[in-house]
């Protein structure tokens, strides 16, 4: 049998890949998008059999995004990347509690935990967030196994103590990684999706932030690179000024950013978790728009970066 001999010029490609994507497609077309895949792989080297933590936002659950981020998930997996999908979900967890005739409370960005709270969030984020996600991914095949901090013991938490002496229930934050349960998921090629849940000192559930858990998780499994999906193209100097997108960031400069109490609200746990995992040893975290489509194969695999990263000291 022999092969087609490829035609010069703007011939037309009858019969390209699964879904015939390329039909219609002039060869230049196709030059490119073969381009587009070459530039990938020097990347591809470089993650490829390393761990990548991502958290996915709450935030951007729901927009265009989504499911080219869980196509994303499934590519890194499929190029030999260890991903770690993290992910919030506390609108829903509000959403559920409105339903339940209970108002959400909030004390510097921490939801107010009571028992029922605990309950109700523990019900969204393990059986309903977790389980889309984890349905999502599995449409690709039996890739994506979903988990809680509870399970393993791979997140224990501390109750959190108020500054200003508030109530705040059962919220805590993380005291304790026990990645075993992750690694023994990565090293049979799957990916853990993760709702943070932590057991609290009693073994009863706790409430701690989506964000400083995956800091930990990055931290604990020596992970190449942290990377947060949320709902900005990512951390602003000020927040009102769309031309202040800051790019590229050390360690230190989030810091004295975070000391100077000059990052508000959702970005704070964001900061201060990637503190944690670069001070843990992790390269890279990066803030990604979770809205736009592909952000994470953007960042990841092409020459070019997207949203704010932040680096080591020493790389500069
Ligand atoms: P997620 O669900 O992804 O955690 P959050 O709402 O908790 O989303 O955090 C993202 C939000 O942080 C943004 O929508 C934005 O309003 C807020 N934010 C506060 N300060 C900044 C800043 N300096 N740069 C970017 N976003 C900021
Ligand atoms: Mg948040």
């Amino acid at each position: 049998m022999t092969k087609a001999q490829p035609a010069g010029g703007s011939v037309q490609h009858p019969g390209a890949g699964p879904g015939n994507p390329g039909a219609g497609a002039s060869l230049d077309d196709l030059q490119a998008k073969a381009a587009a895949v070459h530039e990938a792989l020097p990347w591809i080297k470089r993650l490829s059999g390393r761990t990548v933590v991502v958290k996915y936002g709450g935030a951007a659950m729901g927009t265009a995004g989504f499911d080219a981020f869980v196509d994303d998930v499934v590519l890194l997996r499929y190029v030999g990347v260890d991903v770690i999908v993290v992910h919030g979900g506390g609108p829903e967890v509000s959403q559920l509690m409105t339903r339940f005739g209970k108002e959400p409370v909030f004390v510097d960005g921490h939801r107010v935990t009571d028992a029922e709270t605990m309950d109700l969030a523990r019900m969204v984020l393990v059986g309903r967030v977790n389980k889309t996600l984890v349905g999502r991914i599995n449409t690709h095949g039996r890739l994506a196994v979903g988990l809680s901090g509870e399970d393993g013991l791979l997140l224990v938490a501390r109750p959190r103590v108020d500054p200003g002496g508030r109530d705040l229930g059962y919220v805590g934050d993380v005291e304790a990684v026990d990645p075993t349960a992750l690694r023994a998921l990565t090293d049979k090629g799957l990916v853990p999706v993760v709702a943070t849940v932590a057991a609290g000192p009693a073994g009863q559930p706790y409430n701690v932030n989506a964000d400083a858990a995956a800091g930990s998780l990055a931290a604990a499994l020596g992970a190449e690179k942290l990377v947060y999906l949320t709902d900005v193209e990512g951390l602003y100097a000020d927040l009102a000024d769309p031309g202040s997108l800051l790019e590229q960031l050390t360690v230190a400069e989030v810091e004295a950013l975070l000391d100077e109490g000059r990052v508000a609200a959702g970005m704070v746990p964001k900061l201060t978790g990637i503190v944690t995992a670069l001070r843990g040893g992790v390269r890279r975290a990066h803030i990604l728009d979770g809205r736009r489509e592909h952000a994470l194969l953007l960042e990841l695999f092409t020459d070019s970066g997207v949203g704010t990263m932040v680096q080591a000291e020493e790389e500069r």
